[in-house]
């Protein structure tokens, strides 16, 4: 079974989706927009995906309030206002190619996906980004590129991205990443060590980056090296 939604088809197969969770979805979008999300097709897609699928069953009930979850091997899902704003920050084009470092759950990626661009996704824990690879193998085959990589080297065969989307919180900004954006291409990373600053680089011309600051956040580390 699937439903054909404006962007692309989520295969629900048997997972459950129920009105009760599309209500708790729609709630939640109303929660981003009061805090200050703006982007239309990011609320959209945060209304169509569902968050429960990323989730162990356990947190169900929990999984539309505006919290991060544990995801196992001491990671957590992203909080929905962080995906949402990061999302925001890379405005998205359809057909873009975009690298996220820190997959996770999967839950990010299939947000970039529903808003139609390439997906490229690593992640240094196996077990997790073999998790992830099925759960995006069932709900939207072919959407989403996932790699058992160490996110600090990027994925060079693929470069150069429009866009690189960083989940962890970085000590600094990997010079490895920024050789791996187009001209004109937007990374969007958290930098610091004890809690972290958002920054959106630009690049204006090669070589040349534009910083902004995007306020305070907290992520789990960007770790050095690959975790079986
Ligand atoms: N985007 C995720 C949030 C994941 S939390 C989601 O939607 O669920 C950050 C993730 O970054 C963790 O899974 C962590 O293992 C991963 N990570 C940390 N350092 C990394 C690295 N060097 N390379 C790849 N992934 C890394």
């Amino acid at each position: 079974m699937f439903f054909t939604y404006v962007y692309v088809n989520i295969h629900f197969n048997n997972h459950h989706d129920t009105y009760k969770h599309q209500g708790m979805r729609r709630k939640l979008v109303a929660e981003l927009r009061a805090k200050g999300i703006r982007d239309e097709r990011v609320l959209q897609a945060i209304g169509l995906l569902p968050r429960h699928f990323f989730l162990d069953p356990a947190f169900e009930e929990l999984a539309y309030e505006d919290r991060p979850f544990p995801i196992g091997c001491e990671q957590t899902i992203s909080q929905p206002f962080t995906v949402a704003f990061q999302t925001e920050l890379l405005e998205l084009q359809p057909r873009m190619k975009v690298l996220e470092i820190g997959t996770g759950s999967g839950y990010q990626a299939a947000i970039l996906a529903l808003l139609k661009v390439r997906v490229f996704t690593v992640e240094r824990h196996k077990e997790l980004h073999l998790k992830a690879a099925d759960m995006m193998r069932r709900l939207m085959p072919g959407n989403v590129r996932c790699f058992h990589r160490d996110g600090f080297l990027g994925l060079p065969e693929f470069a150069p991205f429009d866009r690189i989307l960083v989940t962890a919180g970085a000590a600094e900004v990997p010079d490895t990443l920024l050789r791996q954006l187009a001209p004109g291409g937007i990374m969007v990373i958290p930098v610091g060590t004890n809690g972290q600053r958002m920054r959106k680089i630009t690049q204006t011309a090669p070589g040349h980056f534009h910083e902004e600051d995007k306020g305070d956040f907290r992520f789990v580390p960007f770790v050095k090296g690959l975790e079986k």
